[in-house]
């Protein structure tokens, strides 16, 4: 086994951690003071990574994108969890699942998009429909060769600068010895297709200016080639490609609480009580040497699942593993932190209350953390035959 970076991986990382300090980080107090990215920042932050050829990192090289290994990819992503989520958003990063473009979707989707010239966002979830996502009420329904979309979408993140989306919809009912299961459907969908509109979402506490939108259909038609994938096959374009994205929110979880874990040790080191620094009374310093030891175990978690791909392995409960664990340890770390800088880490000169809002999240979308405990359980037991 060998832990350590290639030299090609040790410039990764510290090209898009000097990207993240130069380019993020003096913006992200304006960000969260007033909710937005303005759409010009947004745009320079796009440019400058086009530049720097990072833009569809995870992208292979025959498409126009990087070319980079998994493990490459998350040590990108461990380095933009450390930014403002409404930020590196630019720092592009569009649906793996837009690999299944087959024909003209590749010109039209797949292209734009790695070249950024497009954005994406992915619908899947309803108001009725979240782990569960079977259970989706929003319909495609076949008229002629072309298919009539109707259903409402909501938590859609990334909409407001979304050129198209990529939506599931329910296109029929199989008949299962375990009961009716519904045929799921992968649609592409331009912004301002007729019969289609995105409006405001909710006003979220975690990621200020990384806003979730409400998506509606009303006999929204659509040709035959909006299909991605099969039709009737959203559930296998779903599973072969979807699963980078819990690996993100693990890579992310290291990166933000790496972050946050040097600001509170800092300031244990600093900061005097009793005519000492608080770090070194035991209730705090056994607080840092916890922190630490988890977001190591996350980070090398994060890591391995991100090998096992690279490898070809099952990876699929390794993921599930590190997404749990992360997420978790991240709300840990947070709230460690915050009782270190006492009454100031509620105060937002420090961006601990930030980190602390935002962590909570993590262990929500992309499946919430008991769907993670289901896959991971589940995927055991089977292999015993229960
Ligand atoms: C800010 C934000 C942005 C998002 N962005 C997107 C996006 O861009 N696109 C998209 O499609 N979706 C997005 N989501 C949706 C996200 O993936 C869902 O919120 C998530 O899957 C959970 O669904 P839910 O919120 O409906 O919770 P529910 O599924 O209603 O769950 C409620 C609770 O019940 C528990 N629960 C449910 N089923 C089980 C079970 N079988 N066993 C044990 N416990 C269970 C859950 O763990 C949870 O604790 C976003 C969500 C948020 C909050």
């Amino acid at each position: 086994m060998h832990f350590g970076l290639t030299p090609e991986q040790e410039m990764i990382v510290s090209t898009v951690r000097s990207f993240v300090e130069n380019e993020i980080y003096p913006h992200e107090a304006m960000v969260e003071r007033s909710g937005q990215v303005p759409l010009e920042l947004g745009e320079e932050i796009k440019r400058k990574v086009i530049d720097l050829g990072f833009y569809a990192c995870n992208f292979p090289e025959s498409v126009g994108g990087a070319g980079l290994s998994h493990l490459d990819i998350t040590l990108v992503e461990r380095e933009l969890g450390r930014g403002s989520m409404a930020l590196t958003h630019f720092f592009g990063r569009p649906q793996n699942i837009l690999m299944a473009c087959e024909g003209q979707q590749r010109e039209r989707y797949l292209l734009p998009a790695v070249r950024g010239d497009k954005m994406d966002a992915l619908a899947m979830t309803e108001p009725d429909a979240g782990s569960d996502v079977r259970g989706m009420k929003c319909t495609a329904t076949a008229d002629g060769k072309d298919w009539v979309l109707n259903g409402a979408k909501h938590f859609i993140s990334g909409a407001e600068h979304a050129d198209f989306f990529i939506v599931f919809a329910a296109t029929g009912v199989d008949d299962t010895p375990h009961g009716p299961k519904k045929r799921i459907t992968c649609f592409l969908v331009d912004r301002g297709h007729p019969g289609f509109e995105v409006r405001e979402g909710y006003n979220s506490v975690s990621h200020k200016g990384y806003k979730n939108y409400v998506l509606y259909f009303d006999q929204c038609r659509l040709p035959a080639e909006a299909v991605l994938g099969k039709v009737h096959g959203g559930f296998d374009v779903m599973n072969e490609w979807l699963y980078a994205t819990r690996l993100t929110v693990a890579a992310f979880s290291v990166g933000r609480a790496r972050r946050c874990f040097d600001l509170a040790l800092d300031y244990a080191a600093t900061r005097k009580q009793f005519g000492q620094p608080i770090g070194k009374f035991q209730g705090v310093g056994f607080q840092i040497a916890d922190m630490i030891t988890e977001i190591d175990a996350a980070d090398w978690m994060t890591l391995a699942g991100a090998w096992r791909l690279d490898q070809g392995l099952p990876a699929n409960r390794e993921i599930a593993s590190a997404k749990l664990y992360a997420s978790e340890m991240l709300g840990r770390v947070t709230d460690a932190s915050l009782q270190i800088f006492g009454g100031m880490g509620l105060m937002d000169d420090f961006p601990i209350e930030r980190f602390w809002r935002d962590a909570r999240v993590e262990r929500i979308w992309d499946g919430t953390s008991e769907i993670q405990r289901h896959i991971i359980s589940r995927e055991l037991l089977r292999a015993l035959g229960a």
